[in-house]
């Protein structure tokens, strides 16, 4: 037996027992004559103390021990003369009889301990080292438990855990594919999944009416903090049900993950918001609702004061961000600019101050009388000590810009904090999206969701107009201002997915080539069904309280795509080439 215990398990009521245990040398060092060893393993450190008059082997051994090592020591397991609180072993230490060492270590290139000193790039080439680290070991024992919640739940639900391939062909969830060349088929590829969405939906038409999967998905994107190309999805699909019972099945697993994970209860029922609200209201489709600030249109009592840059436009709107009436000038204009810049798009800011002592002071007081201030305030219901701030433009556009701005003094005032949760649904959303740069129609969601029943005439219509009307029973789960997940009601009559496709621009012949056996398999009796999929790296971050996806994740990709730690992507062989029929336009490095 390598070990009796492990080195997060030993306390005070252990005193006395003879133990061996088994993990790396954290830190060694010298006390007087007294070495002091912390080892670890991924329950915790244990100290471990070789005492000066120990066997002379034994205290040479100790001395010799380098950071990293791997050790089994056996000992007697004592009281500590001064105790650590912060650690759960902290009352005891091993008084040591015997080391042995099963390994050792070359120095490792940064500090493995709760804070390292290594910087992100060295820590993700030796990402094993990393993973030693407890945010690390913390990070992916959450996913651990929140994939056994997810498991535990929908098997208790009746759903079945099935596996979709990953050579498949291409499926499209809007990103690009990755593909892979098939050697038995010459100049031909498969695609790798962007999601599972056209298996899961034969899965229904198979007769399987409760499936999921916690499965890879790839998409090759540009890619950011919260982004890889491959990803893990919780993928689930429902035969016979309508939006409502799969609202309530995966509120219910989220409620359950919320509790058992991170011991937080969410409110029964979630609250919904029709994505034209979220527009409206908080400038984004997924809202932030750990706080208020709402938008504000305020188009009408803005036009019409000789202020050509708001009678111009066809939208006016508003925040009104409290307590921020105490910003300088200075501060002012460093938000006018933050606003300005790219990533914001918008031309200027306009501010109405509400002083201490209730007057108005705003930057356009030329055009607006008090009065007139005074009745923008009064819609805002702006207090003492308060700054409102004022965007305009062509309507969705301005409202985006106020929801990034809106966002970005949620910060400032501290109102997002990551241990707070609130989830909530996003319904109705558009079910189309008209591109003018493409002048097409893209599928906000995919091209397998189904229209609202009741907006089914204006699907068939050919007037752009009643496309654009057209909602979908389509829903998203958001948390904290980050969509989660999301899915829909699908078409499941052939008639209908072919009249989608005519809608997309997408051909019969294209249609035929690439969705030819889903809109076959329509024919035989594809039973009404709908699901969604929930990002499960992401899931993961927020429920540990992280912005950036990449710890939750053992093995990541950085920025560039790239897994440093086994140096990938990289050239293969002329044979391999050869074999796959693949000739390389990049020139040779030489
Ligand atoms: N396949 C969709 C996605 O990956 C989710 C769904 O509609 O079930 O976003």
């Amino acid at each position: 037996m390598y070990r009796t215990h492990t080195c997060g398990e030993l306390r005070i009521s252990n005193a006395g027992e003879t133990v061996t245990l088994a993990g790396w040398v954290q830190r060694a060092r010298k006390l007087g004559g007294m070495t002091f060893i912390d080892l670890r393993d991924r329950y915790g450190v244990t100290q471990l103390v070789v005492e000066a008059d120990a066997d002379p082997v034994l205290v040479e051994t100790a001395s010799s021990l380098g950071r990293e090592f791997v050790l089994q020591v056996t000992g007697t397991v004592v009281e500590r003369e001064s105790k650590n609180a912060k650690m759960p072993t902290g009352d005891v230490e091993i008084r040591l009889e015997q080391i042995v060492v099963l390994n050792k270590s070359v120095t490792p290139p940064f500090t493995i301990e709760e804070n390292s000193d290594g910087g992100e790039d060295i820590r993700a080439k030796y990402r094993y080292l990393d993973l030693r680290r407890p945010p690390l070991q913390r990070a992916l024992a959450l996913r651990h438990r929140l994939a056994q919640e997810v498991r535990t739940y929908l098997d208790s639900q009746g759903f079945m855990e099935i596996e979709t391939p990953y050579l498949i062909k291409s499926t499209p969830e809007g990103a690009r594919d990755f593909v892979v060349p098939s050697r038995m088929n010459p100049g031909q590829f498969y695609a790798l999944p962007q999601s599972p969405q056209t298996f899961k939906q034969l899965l229904m038409v198979a007769g399987y009416d409760r499936y999921f999967q916690i499965v890879r998905c790839f998409r090759d994107e540009d890619l950011r903090a919260d982004r890889q190309p491959e990803f893990t999805q919780i993928d689930c699909e429902m035969s016979f049900v309508e939006q409502e019972d799969v609202l309530n099945m995966f509120e219910g697993m989220m409620r359950q993950m919320f509790k058992n994970a991170v011991g937080v209860d969410i409110p029964n029922p979630l609250p919904r918001m029709s994505w034209y609200d979220a527009m409206d209201y908080y400038g984004s489709d997924k809202p932030d609702i750990r706080f208020g600030m709402k938008i504000h249109e305020i188009t009408s009592l803005a036009q019409g004061h000789g202020f050509g840059v708001f009678d111009s436009v066809p939208y006016v709107g508003a925040i009104c961000a409290d307590g921020l009436g105490s910003y300088t000038r200075k501060q002012v204009d460093e938000l006018t600019e933050w606003v300005k810049r790219p990533q914001v798009g918008a031309k200027g800011l306009v501010y109405i101050r509400v002083n201490e002592d209730g007057s108005l002071k705003s930057s356009v007081d030329k055009f607006f009388s008090p009065e007139d201030l005074a009745a923008i305030a009064g819609a805002l219901e702006a207090k003492k000590g308060d700054l409102i701030l004022v965007l305009c433009g062509e309507k969705r556009k301005t409202q985006t810009q106020l929801g990034v701005l809106r966002i970005e003094l949620g910060n400032r005032l501290g109102y997002r904090d990551p241990k707070v949760f609130a989830p909530l649904w996003i319904v109705d959303f558009p079910l189309l999206e008209w591109s003018e740069e493409d002048g097409r129609f893209y599928a906000m969601h995919h091209p397998f969701t189904a229209p609202k029943p009741e907006h089914e005439a204006w699907f068939y219509s050919d007037k752009k107009e009643d496309l654009e009307r057209v909602c979908a029973n389509a829903y998203d789960f958001v948390l904290n201002g980050t969509e989660l997940g999301g899915g829909s009601i699908r078409i499941h009559n052939a008639d209908m997915q072919a009249r989608m496709f005519e809608v997309l621009g997408i051909g019969k012949e294209e249609a035929e080539y690439k969705f030819g056996f889903i809109i076959n398999a329509f024919k035989f009796g594809a039973p009404p069904h709908g699901g969604l999929a929930f990002g499960f790296d992401r899931v993961c971050a927020l429920f540990g309280g992280q912005e950036t996806i990449r710890d939750y994740i053992a093995f990541p990709k950085n920025n560039q795509g790239r897994d440093v730690m086994i140096d990938s992507p990289s050239l293969i062989d002329e044979a391999q080439m050869q074999e796959l029929c693949i000739v390389s336009t990049v020139p040779a490095e030489t």
